[in-house]
């Protein structure tokens, strides 16, 4: 009993559940302890794995005992537990990296600023279409812990988010993907952008020559870090226009390309599932991981194409009166609506704002000017993006509900327009979530 490692979880959810399970299959002493009230759902998973926890508090005698703890992204490095914590030098990793221990299984892991979710199910949805043993965790589904102690994949394809690269030491990727750099989470970051661009960049760690690097090499930030680290992986980059190095691009005839090895893949930019320039670069990283894995053309061609696209994510509904409506509500920052509206042809009626996490809107101001016709601000506080584009949209309305909103925006739109929710913002003051405000959205428009 003594000699039993002491694993200490700090954070009940998804990914702690999920690590307390595989540590107790591991036969370590297991305890986990989580700050807030724990779910019903995970309180039963617990017990039903006789673990130990606590919720609503952590007792620190029983924290700071540990040989390791694994922490939940979610935890910030400026709660007063942690402070405890690596005061006594404890060594803290996160679930994939505690996880990644246990498998032999082939990882392919997806990071970046905007595109994870997106990138992360086209993969998984083409290599289970080519017929390989593959799981999906990370940020997504069911905590990669969980399936290590319970599944048996030969393949895992993982979105990994910047808090959970920071716990990540030992971890390799045999695909690591990067599909861009723009700032978010500064609050995390001491508000320093290199520190999130080194903690993106811990996605190339340990890679052997091996292993392969696929990014997009028109990300300038990207680009930049890469003159200074040295990796020893095969490099797979992708851009639009092809640059030297790139292996796969769009032609001026939007054809895309993937070419490297022996690797000779094409297919129309207009066949892909997903729309817009943005996801045809997810579309090209998700083509190039499938041709490393030796996936037949044919089957990448078909998996890119009949793809079904993830709710709330550039998400097109039932047409009303000829009407389009779109629900991007995941877009919570201003790059992520900047490829929304470049995505859509002809006339946009915007619904925007939210909680501004202190946005620079100047970026959007070209395709405002060109496309949208009115805005529809929905947040508690609208000024920042009234005093944004009051000079360039004709028609700002504000509201305060989704009905609202929606009902003003059909009112403005005449047919073939676009109503387009894209906040560029968070979902936190009129909504639970980004899942919650999509869906009132979606209701809405049902019930015009
Ligand atoms: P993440 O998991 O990184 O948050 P998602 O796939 O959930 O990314 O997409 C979040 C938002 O970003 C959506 O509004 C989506 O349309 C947009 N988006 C998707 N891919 C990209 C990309 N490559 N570059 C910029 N924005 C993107």
């Amino acid at each position: 009993m003594e000699n039993r490692k002491r694993t200490v979880i700090l954070g009940a959810g998804e990914s702690g559940t999920g690590s307390a399970i595989l540590a107790k299959q591991q036969d370590f002493d297991v305890f986990v302890s989580d700050s807030g009230r724990i779910n019903p759902k995970y309180k039963e998973m617990l017990d039903e794995h006789q673990v130990l926890y606590e919720g609503n508090g952590h007792t620190e005698r029983m924290i700071l005992n540990a040989d390791e703890i694994i922490k939940s992204p979610g935890i910030p490095e400026s709660a007063p537990i942690m402070k405890s914590i690596r005061k006594r030098g404890i060594h803290v990793i996160s679930e994939i990296e505690f996880a990644g221990r246990y498998t032999g299984a082939k990882k392919i892991c997806v990071t970046g600023s905007n595109g994870k979710t997106t990138t992360t199910s086209l993969i998984h949805h083409m290599l289970r279409k080519a017929g390989l043993n593959i799981g999906i965790a990370g940020n997504v589904g069911k905590s990669f812990a969980l399936q290590v102690a319970q599944d048996e994949y030969d393949y895992y394809v993982l979105e990994l988010s910047s808090f959970q690269l920071d716990g990540m030491y030992d971890f390799k990727a045999d695909i690591a993907i990067l599909l861009n750099i723009t700032a978010d989470h500064m609050d995390r970051y001491d508000y320093n952008m290199q520190n999130y661009v080194d903690s993106k960049f811990r996605i190339t760690q340990n890679l052997t020559e091996e292993d392969y690097f696929v990014f997009c090499s028109d990300d300038e930030i990207t680009i930049k870090e890469l003159e200074k680290i040295v990796s020893r992986a095969v490099q797979l980059p992708y851009a639009y226009d092809k640059k030297e190095d790139d292996v796969a691009w769009v032609d001026d005839a939007q054809k895309m390309h993937i070419e490297f090895e022996d690797v000779d893949f094409s297919m129309s930019v207009h066949e892909l599932a997903l729309k817009g320039r943005h996801n045809t670069y997810n579309s090209m990283a998700a083509g190039i991981a499938g041709n490393v894995l030796k996936i037949r053309n044919d089957v990448i061609r078909e998996a890119l194409m009949d793809f079904q696209g993830i709710e709330h994510r550039l998400e097109r509904l039932n047409k009303v009166h000829g009407i389009n409506f779109i629900n991007d509500s995941k877009a919570t920052n201003v790059n992520s609506t900047w490829y929304a509206l470049e995505s859509i042809k002809g006339e946009i009626i915007w619904i925007a704002g939210g909680v501004d996490k202190g946005n620079n809107y100047s970026e959007l101001n070209e395709l405002v000017n060109q496309k949208v016709k009115a805005l529809i601000c929905l947040g508690k506080d609208n000024e920042r993006l009234k005093e944004a584009f009051s000079d360039k949209v004709e028609t700002i309305v504000e509201s305060s509900t989704m009905a609202e909103a929606v009902k003003s925006a059909y009112y403005l739109a005449s047919k073939e327009d676009t109503v387009l929710l894209s906040p560029a913002c968070a979902s936190f003051d009129l909504f639970d979530s980004y899942e919650d405000r999509g869906r009132k959205f979606k209701a809405a428009v049902r019930e015009l």
